[in-house]
């Protein structure tokens, strides 16, 4: 793996993260979608589940495991990684994780970071008891605001809202050297989220959270978009609503990239109404396979 120094040759790496995918759990096409939105895509359109591969000199580590992990880590050379941090226990954030076993990759001692109530869940899941006893993953607990420093950067997990009814939730900033960045695919909505952080606004809470780089959920553009469900069950705040909330980019604002896209989502069209909105206020649409230097 190639390693990125600064420019002044002080020796300093400098950590390299690579968006492994950038559609909901379901991917793109969602398996069942006989409508327009998934019907008749060529493959270059398709599109993986959120997860994020994050290079440190010798290490990998990658946060969330989805099934579709194969494809998703030829972005990384297809290495195996060292650490894996699991935002919550919906699929398409942990279905990958069965991958590491010995039907497959047969890995040994790769240290799983989870909340207590995520390690409950692996511990009660056959499958996964089992590869806990054959040495697969050892476990290491993540909790709300507890940072753990690894050699170029830190991580530090931040609770969020977001339907409870297997685990809890935790989005990630990840600090480099230079630059942070929030990885929040997932969460119930604005305002859960700001009170639970005791703050008013999106621009306050992500000024305190100190990143240059925010990756926001953005699995919806509107209400309007699941017909057939309600957003009773679906809950997540859509792009719409976040982008208003926001109004137009200012001057020392974060980057703000939408990211765990519904495959109804319109903005996965870059000639759609909606993407020419997000990025007509200074937003952005992050891409599969998008890098950034931290
Ligand atoms: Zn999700
Ligand atoms: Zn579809
Ligand atoms: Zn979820």
């Amino acid at each position: 793996m190639k390693q990125i120094h600064d420019a002044d040759n002080s020796g300093l790496s400098m950590v390299e993260v690579v968006l492994l995918g950038n559609a909901q759990d379901g991917g793109r096409p969602q398996p069942g979608c006989n409508k327009p939105c998934c019907i008749g895509l060529s493959p270059n359109d398709y599109r993986y589940p959120t997860s994020l591969g994050i290079i440190d000199q010798e290490q990998l580590h990658i946060i969330d495991a989805s099934r579709h992990l194969g494809s998703q880590l030829q972005l990384l050379e297809n290495r195996i990684p060292d650490e894996i941090w699991i935002t919550h226990a919906h699929f398409g954030h942990i279905d990958g994780l069965g991958l590491f076993g010995r039907e497959t990759i047969n890995a040994k001692g790769i240290i799983l970071h989870v909340s207590k109530r995520m390690e409950g869940i692996i511990r009660e899941t056959p499958h996964w008891r089992l590869m806990l006893e054959q040495g697969v993953f050892s476990i290491s607990e993540i909790s709300d605001k507890a940072t753990i420093s690894n050699a170029g950067f830190t991580i530090t997990p931040i609770l969020v809202p977001h339907r409870g009814e297997l685990s809890d939730m935790h989005a990630f900033v990840i600090r480099g050297q230079h630059k942070s960045l929030l990885y929040l695919p997932d969460h119930d909505t604005w305002k859960e989220t700001l009170k639970l952080h005791e703050t008013t606004s999106i621009r306050q809470w992500l000024k305190e959270l100190e990143v240059d780089i925010a990756l926001l959920d953005g699995t919806f553009w509107s209400h309007n978009e699941l017909q057939s469900r309600s957003q009773n069950v679906v809950p997540h705040p859509p792009i719409k609503e976040t982008i208003n909330l926001l109004g137009y980019k200012q001057q020392g604002d974060p980057d703000i990239l939408f990211f765990h896209l519904n495959h109804t989502n319109p903005v996965f069209d870059e000639w759609s109404e909606e993407h020419t909105t997000v990025v007509e206020m200074g937003w952005k649409i992050a891409k599969q396979g998008q890098r950034f230097i931290l």
